[in-house]
C-alpha cells in the first residue's frame, strides 16, 4: 500500500480520547528499542513518523496515525523498561489492559522481535497478554539482516517455540535496512482490515 497521508490524530491515554472514526486499527507492540519506529518508517517510505518519544519518564500514550485515511496505526508505549516505577507500571497497565481488552476497531496486533534473540520475559508476557484477549498477532522478527543467512531458519523456530507461537498467528521475516519482509507485513496487513 502506497502511503500519501500518514497524520497523528492523537495521544491518548484514556478510551474517552480514543479517535471515534468507523476505521480499522493495527496495534504496535515491542519490547523499547527493538525497531518499532524503523519498520513504521520502512512500511509508511517515510524518513520519520513524528512520533512522540517514548523514553522512561515521558508520558507514556497510545498514539493513533491516520493512514491515507483507511486505517490507524495505534502505537503502543514499548515495554520492557527495568528502571520504571512501579506506578508508571501499573499506569501503563492499566492503559493496555483499557484498549486492548475491549476494543472494536482493534483487528490485529504487531508484535515486534529482535531475531537474533531468543524472545525475553516481557515478549512472551505481551504476546500471553494478546492471546488472553484472543487479538490475532502478526510477529515481526526484525533485524534480519544482522545475522547470516544460515541461522535463520533456527532463529525464527526459536520465536515459535519460546513464545508458544499459535498456528492462526503469522511469523515475518524482516528488515527495516533491506526491506526484506515489508511486501509480507503488508499483504499480512491488508489481510486484517480489508483492502
Ligand atoms: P524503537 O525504539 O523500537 O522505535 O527502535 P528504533 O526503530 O529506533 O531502532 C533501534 C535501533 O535499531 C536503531 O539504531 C535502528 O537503526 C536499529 N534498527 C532497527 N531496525 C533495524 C534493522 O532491521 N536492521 C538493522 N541493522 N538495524 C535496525
Amino acid at each position: 500500500m502506497k502511503i500519501n497521508q500518514a497524520e497523528l490524530v492523537i495521544s491518548a491515554v484514556s478510551q474517552q480520547q480514543y479517535p471515534n472514526e468507523p476505521l480499522p486499527e493495527i496495534a504496535l507492540a515491542g519490547r523499547s528499542n527493538v525497531g518499532k519506529s524503523s519498520f513504521i518508517n520502512q512500511l509508511i517510505q517515510r524518513k520519520a513518523l513524528a512520533r512522540t518519544s517514548s523514553k522512561p519518564g515521558k508520558t507514556q500514550t497510545l498514539n493513533f496515525y491516520k493512514l491515507n485515511e483507511v486505517f490507524f496505526f495505534v502505537d503502543v508505549p514499548g515495554y520492557g523498561y527495568a528502571k520504571v516505577s512501579k506506578t508508571e507500571r501499573e499506569k501503563w497497565g492499566k492503559m493496555m489492559e483499557e484498549y486492548f481488552s475491549n476494543r472494536q476497531k482493534l483487528k490485529m496486533v504487531v508484535m515486534i522481535v529482535d531475531i537474533r534473540h531468543d524472545p525475553s520475559e516481557d515478549d512472551r508476557m505481551m504476546y500471553d497478554f494478546l492471546k488472553h484477549y484472543r487479538l490475532p498477532v502478526t510477529v515481526i522478527a526484525t533485524k534480519l539482516d544482522k545475522i547470516k543467512r544460515g541461522q535463520r531458519a533456527k532463529q525464527l523456530k526459536r520465536i515459535i517455540e519460546v513464545l508458544e507461537l499459535e498456528d492462526e498467528d503469522t511469523l515475518i521475516p524482516f528488515s527495516a535496512e533491506t526491506g526484506e519482509g515489508k511486501d509480507d507485513a503488508w499483504r499480512t496487513i491488508r489481510s486484517y482490515i480489508g483492502k
